[in-house]
């Protein structure tokens, strides 16, 4: 079993007296900033002059160029988009790195794919919730916490762990449980799940689509049944709650019946693709491909979601939810 952490392995009086500067604030970066905050923590955050920079002074924090936060920080959090960090490092972090001070991710990427080569001389550390920024916020003004990923990279203050262990309490993460970790392993599950799990479910939604279609199923039925009821929202929360196969009792026993019968024969269809995308993960060669598709200016990517928003179970989904008004917030 991981080593889970909770609020009493980690002491916050660690942070007094130090600096937390927060590079972004998009979806990730407010949220930390708030928390940390709110836990008393001094916060900086870094951003370049525009709309976020507003954004932050607006909600009364003292902002700061990237450069100017990275000089002032004992501790560096980098909340910028995976693609944009390794150039807002070489340009504004790695030159304002002094002894013991601390990098700390919300993503493994950078460092897994050696993307980002931080000098020995700082300690490299991973609080990865695993949950959008919003709900980072939501859930700790609840009194609550999001669950996160912890690792330590690089020890170099012999400190890395109390400082990371006093972050994730102030951003409220060891409140419900913060699990032992690697940067590989954060950074490869995550990747996995994007790659392998969801492509599964996008593929099902509009195989399903196509299949249906042809034989004749109306296609506002179809995007009705499939997916714009709203039906899988309170299905995916018992999965959360329940687990995945323990919330079946929850619907009929033909639902049962028929759901555990066919799993079984798409088991096999879906296991080379599955370790094919492991492969290309634990390789690198996603992560080629990803710098690669960054430097061309994202063509492939822009095609893709093009050929993508164009299936025709995208069109039959927003045709049914224009007639079919489904109060989705309160599901
Ligand atoms: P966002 O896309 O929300 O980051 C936006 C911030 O990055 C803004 O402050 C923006 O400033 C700044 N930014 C964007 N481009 C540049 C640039 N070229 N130069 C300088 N600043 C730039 O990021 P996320 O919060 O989504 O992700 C941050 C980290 O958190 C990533 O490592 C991600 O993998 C991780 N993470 C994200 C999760 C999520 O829910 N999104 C969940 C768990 C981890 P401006 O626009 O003003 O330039």
């Amino acid at each position: 079993m991981a080593e889970v952490f909770y609020d009493k392995d980690a002491d916050l009086s660690v942070l007094e007296g130090l600096t937390v500067g927060v590079l972004g604030y998009g979806n990730q970066g407010r949220a930390w900033a708030l928390n940390l905050r709110d836990s008393g923590v001094t916060v900086v955050v870094g951003n370049v002059r525009d709309e976020y920079w507003g954004k932050a002074e607006k909600d009364g924090f003292k902002v700061l160029d990237l450069d100017e936060a990275s000089a002032v920080a004992d501790l560096i959090c980098l909340l910028l988009p995976d693609e944009v960090q390794p150039v807002v490092y070489r340009e504004h972090v790695e030159g304002n790195l002094d002894r013991g001070k601390m990098l700390v991710f919300a993503h493994g990427f950078s460092i897994r794919y050696g993307l980002i080569k931080p000098p020995d001389f700082v300690d490299v550390a991973l609080a990865a919730p695993r949950m959008i920024g919003s709900g980072v916020r939501r859930l700790y003004e609840l009194g609550l916490g999001a669950p996160a990923f912890l690792a330590v990279k690089q020890d170099y203050t012999g400190e890395a762990w109390g400082r990371l262990l006093a972050l994730a309490k102030a951003l409220g993460f060891t409140r419900v449980g913060a699990l032992k970790s690697s940067f590989e392993e954060e950074t490869e599950l995550d990747l996995f799940t994007e790659q392998a799990v969801m492509p599964v479910i996008i593929a099902a939604f509009m195989k399903a689509y196509e299949i249906l279609s042809e034989t004749g199923y109306s296609p506002e039925a179809i995007a009705l049944e499939l997916l714009a009821s709203g039906e899988l929202i309170e299905m995916f929360r018992q999965v959360c709650k329940r687990g995945l196969i323990g919330q079946l009792p929850l619907h009929s026993r033909t639902s049962q019946y028929g759901q555990l019968s066919r799993t079984r024969r798409f088991l096999k269809l879906i296991e080379d693709a599955m370790r094919l995308s492991l492969n290309e993960i634990r390789s690198g060669s996603f992560s080629a491909e990803w710098v690669s598709e960054q430097k061309g200016g994202y063509v492939r990517f822009r095609k893709l979601m093009e050929n993508a928003l164009n299936h025709p179970l995208c069109h039959a989904e927003a045709r049914v939810k224009d007639k079919v008004k489904i109060p989705y917030d309160l599901l």
